[in-house]
């Protein structure tokens, strides 16, 4: 997975949520078969900026951008974090499931990239919620881990080794884990 840079803060919603949508919004597109090949940069920046004056494409004024040609998500800051969370995933949508090709309505090509964004933003923001909160739940203790990693987890030992901790079940499940077969399925074949 490619890299993402966070420029800015907001005064109103924590860095934490802001990375835990955006890494929540790429895993899950990525798990859909659209990735994040390239390292892309996240702007906040304040309301007075000009970037949200309105514009002919955007008369009312917007709250965030993709820009294709610089690989950079704007983002207004000061926003409320539900506004803040639905602008992240519209955004990334844009980036990494668009563009969406023009389509043909009364014999007229019009373009429908708002609309498919708009509507797959309303029906992804759930699920994406979900994986937001797994995300930033624990991480000052995941952090603790890895900034460990190195220090105190380290061999002191003469041969190096496994932890068996690493073994040790914690219920993991497969909820759609198959029935382990006993042969092939070839071999089975002809037999009554
Ligand atoms: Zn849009």
């Amino acid at each position: 997975m490619s890299r993402v840079i966070i420029r800015g803060a907001c005064p109103v919603v924590s860095k934490s949520f802001i990375k835990a949508w955006i890494h929540g919004t790429i895993a899950i597109l990525a798990f859909h078969g659209y990735y994040l090949e390239e390292e892309i940069v996240v702007r906040i920046l304040p309301p007075s900026h000009k970037q949200w004056l309105p514009t002919a494409a955007c008369p009312g004024g917007a709250v965030g951008y993709w820009v294709p040609w610089d690989r950079q998500v704007l983002l207004q800051s000061g926003r409320k974090p539900e506004h803040m969370a639905i602008t992240i995933l519209h955004e990334l949508i844009h980036a990494l499931v668009g563009p969406f090709p023009h389509v043909m309505v009364d014999g007229e090509l019009v373009k429908t990239e708002e609309k498919i964004t708009s509507t797959l933003t309303a029906r992804l923001k759930a699920p994406i919620n979900d994986m937001a909160h797994s995300l930033m739940s624990g991480s000052q203790q995941r952090a603790a881990f890895m900034a460990h990693a190195k220090i105190a987890y380290r061999n002191k030992q003469a041969e190096d080794w496994y932890d068996p901790d690493q073994w040790t079940p914690i219920g993991i499940v497969d909820p759609k884990s198959k029935k382990p077969r006993l042969f092939p399925k070839g071999l089975l074949r002809g037999k009554k």
